[in-house]
């Protein structure tokens, strides 16, 4: 039997496939989609997957070709994942994305795969995580030029860079290698061990009990409705289920599900990273109950591969998680539900950068199934596809039970500043504070993370300190005296002198929540204030934890970032105060004002659910602003209008595709020379498919050391142009430079 590999090589253009022998003694345990190991060029031991088997009497080819073929050295999967219809997907996906198969092949596999001998157990007491400290390409370049050399050693950390939340009885027990090495590799300042009790917070055993549907208002009804038809007819089709926050989406949701199982099909859910949490997944298991997988990367390997396991054997008739839960290997899909479909980690910004939305398009359309979006504020393109009528759109407009939006109100900084008031939070915001808290109802107060951040700089020379690996300021954390870097996770110990001047006259930049929460204290000594930052190492525990304590009514005031808005039924919150909301729309990205818009108005759909009427103060410098006097009307139209005719002017999605060429080296001669070659390929073309724009500098020209160029390409994406592009990168690859890393993003989350 021969077997056709393809192979596992970082190497670009290697998409080809190799021929193996099977040997006799593996015959019964090769398959289709099943990884082997094999030797493949220099390397003895290189990893590939089964694609194609052909058995010895349909071999035509030359006998005694067989004689030179290599055997397959083991079988590393006890099950296949990959049939020909994953097959299929991964091409289309390596595709359009101009990635390898096999990178897109790893999206549909179990996490952290190999020997027979897995653990069991789910549940430990106390468990030892993982912490990579190093990056991706840092060590492949180690490996590379023998930095690194054990070959247990470059198996770990490559187990590592593939996997999340990496345990050290998935390389003891699952890889079968020694504590020692892990021990070694501490040593070495590659990876951090931590001590840490496994929570499982998500997970169905928690015993949560059933709940009954709801009686439908009529808005719902007509959506549950013709959600439904579509799913019964079997046909392909999207929907946008356009309903503000609270107007009852998700419980229409649970009952098209009903029906996607009455009508013996499966479904999968797809949330945010950050709304998979007990509450959202309780919902739908209090409805289900077991017949529910959940796959979220923060699982341990483990329980991941549990449900992995479960899905594959039919066990379970929905899954639910996070944007990679598109590659479920569940059969017989009716229905792909993706809410807040609007929100940017649908967006994959690790290879292969991938759309969720376009590829679950592709998958229910082999399917015949239904693609439902779900959105308070749509994504720009989605809403003028509905408009179209390319998307079937089916609006909410009320909030059930009574319940009523809240009231929202700009605050002029500029006007309290004359005033006198020098402090962050504006007299009227203070005011509302305060009849909140004596009426014993909750407040919840957001800053944007780009604005208040803070940074240390010498008040004397005007020195900022700037982190060595990237174009950008440290951030300041107070609380242990530490800077940070963001993009490569570079810290040091803040110093109390200026290194350029020597004065010690050193200021820790804008106002942080740590800031505000003093400032708060001062004003009202005896409340209880919870925080959450962005900036601290949150981990899901402690974010989970406070979110709790929050939502028991345990304090007084939510003190955090736009990521505390996310998902949760807080009922007894009757007031929102967004503090810096200037810098969330003062940034200069094509995409930014729809962040802006959604970001605001979720925040402001806190406020105020159930019986509580809402209330909602957005501090600005700039209250004639479009965005912000839409947020205030909550006139998602009025926003979009005014949206849209911006892009069609500019020529941004959805009237056009962008491809942005990034090219990034430590040298930064060689960036450049490498993205003016591939400028002039591109740029030498006289059809006008495309229109190409010559190579620019992001706002940040280096991270990790890494200068970072890029080109854009604007055109509709169609066959033909796919096309065109393969041809220029066939001339390109030709006198490509190895030394400088090029990818192409399709339509990119930014350009800058
Ligand atoms: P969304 O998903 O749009 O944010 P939810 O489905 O969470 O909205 O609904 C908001 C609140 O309204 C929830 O507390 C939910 O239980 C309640 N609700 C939804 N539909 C109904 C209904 N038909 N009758 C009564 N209450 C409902
Ligand atoms: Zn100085
Ligand atoms: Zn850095």
């Amino acid at each position: 039997m021969i077997a056709k590999i393809l192979i596992n090589t970082t190497a670009k253009s290697l998409n080809k496939v190799y021929d193996y022998n099977v040997p006799k003694e593996l015959e019964n345990s090769v398959e289709i989609g099943k990884r082997v190991e094999v030797s493949f060029g220099k390397s003895s031991k290189s990893e590939g997957i089964i694609v194609k088997l052909i058995k010895d009497e349909e071999n035509n080819q030359n006998k005694e070709k067989e004689y030179v073929l290599k055997d397959i050295v083991s079988v590393l999967d006890e099950y296949s994942y990959i049939n020909e219809s994953r097959l299929k997907l991964a091409k289309y996906i390596s595709y359009i994305y101009f990635c390898n198969v096999y990178d897109a092949l790893k999206l549909m596999l179990p996490p952290g795969t190999t020997s027979k001998n897995q653990s069991k157990s789910i549940y430990t007491k106390q468990e030892i995580k993982i912490i990579l400290v190093k990056d991706k390409e840092e060590i492949e370049r180690q490996i590379e030029n023998k930095t690194i050399k054990s070959a247990k050693q470059i198996q770990v950390l490559r187990f590592l860079c593939e996997n999340n939340y990496v345990l050290q009885k998935d390389i003891t027990s699952g890889l079968g290698l020694s504590k020692s090495i892990l021990s070694t590799l501490e040593k070495n300042g590659y990876i951090i061990l931590e001590k840490f009790t496994p929570k499982n917070d998500l997970l169905i055993d928690n015993n949560i009990p059933r709940t009954e549907k709801q009686i439908p208002t009529d808005e719902q009804k007509i959506a549950i409705d013709k959600i439904s038809n579509y799913i019964f007819e079997e046909k392909y089709k999207q929907c946008l289920l356009f309903g503000v926050t609270g107007s009852g989406k998700t419980e229409v949701y649970l009952q098209v599900l009903e029906n996607v199982l009455k009508k013996g099909k499966t479904a999968i859910i797809l949330v945010p990273e950050i709304s998979l949490t007990f509450q959202t997944v309780s919902r739908f298991v209090s409805r289900f109950g077991d017949k529910i997988a959940i796959l979220h990367s923060k699982m341990t390997i483990s329980q991941r591969k549990e449900e992995y396991k479960k899905i594959k054997e039919g066990k379970v008739d929905i899954v639910i998680g996070a944007r990679s839960a598109i590659f479920a290997p569940i059969d017989n899909l009716g229905l792909v539900i993706i809410d807040e479909e609007h929100d940017s980690s649908y967006y994959s910004q690790s290879t292969p950068k991938y759309s969720t939305k376009e590829v679950a398009a592709y998958i229910c359309k082999e399917n015949n199934a239904v693609l439902l979006l779900g959105s308070a504020t749509p994504e720009i393109t989605t809403y003028e596809s509905a408009l179209e009528g390319k998307i079937d759109l089916i609006t909410l407009k009320n909030r059930p039970a009574g319940a009523t939006l809240p009231q929202i109100e700009l605050v002029d900084i500029k006007e309290d500043r004359l005033n006198g008031n020098t402090s962050v939070i504006t007299t009227k915001l203070k005011e509302e504070i305060l009849k909140n808290i004596e009426k014993k109802e909750q407040t919840m107060l957001f800053l944007n993370r780009r604005g208040y951040t803070s940074y240390l700089s010498c008040k004397d020379c005007f020195h900022i300190f700037k982190c060595p690996n990237c174009d950008v300021a440290l951030t300041y954390h107070k609380n242990n005296d530490l800077l940070l870097c963001h993009y490569c996770s570079y810290v040091e110990r803040a110093v109390k002198v200026c290194p350029n001047c020597l004065s010690n006259n050193l200021s820790s930049g804008t106002v942080g929540t740590q800031k505000i929460e003093e400032e708060l204290k001062e004003m009202y000594p005896n409340i209880k204030i919870l925080r959450m930052d962005a900036d601290s190492t949150v981990s899901r525990e402690s974010y989970q934890n406070i979110l709790d304590t929050f939502r028991n009514n345990n304090a007084d005031i939510l003190l955090g970032t736009q990521m505390i808005s996310k998902g949760h039924d807080m009922p007894n919150v009757s007031l929102v105060g967004v503090i810096g909301a200037d810098s969330m729309i003062a940034i200069n990205d094509y995409m930014a004002s729809e962040k802006a818009y959604s970001n605001l108005s979720q925040v402001a759909g806190r406020a105020g659910r159930k019986d509580k009427k809402g209330k909602v103060l957005i501090q600005t410098a700039d209250t004639s602003n479009y965005i912000l006097q839409n947020v205030e009307n909550n006139d998602y139209e009025g926003f979009f209008k005014e949206e849209i005719s911006f892009r069609k002017h500019m020529l941004y999605p959805p009237f056009i595709d962008l491809f942005l060429f990034e090219f990034t080296s430590k040298d930064l001669n060689l960036v450049k020379k490498e993205a003016n070659y591939m400028y002039n390929i591109l740029n030498n073309e006289k059809s006008g498919i495309y229109t190409v724009f010559s190579p620019r500098t992001p706002l940040i020209q280096r991270i990790n050391n890494k200068y970072r160029i890029n080109i854009l390409l604007k055109a509709r994406a169609s066959n033909n142009l796919y096309k065109k592009i393969y041809e220029k990168l066939n001339i390109y690859n030709k006198k490509r430079n190895n030394k400088v890393n090029m990818t192409i993003v399709k339509n990119p989350l930014f350009i800058n």
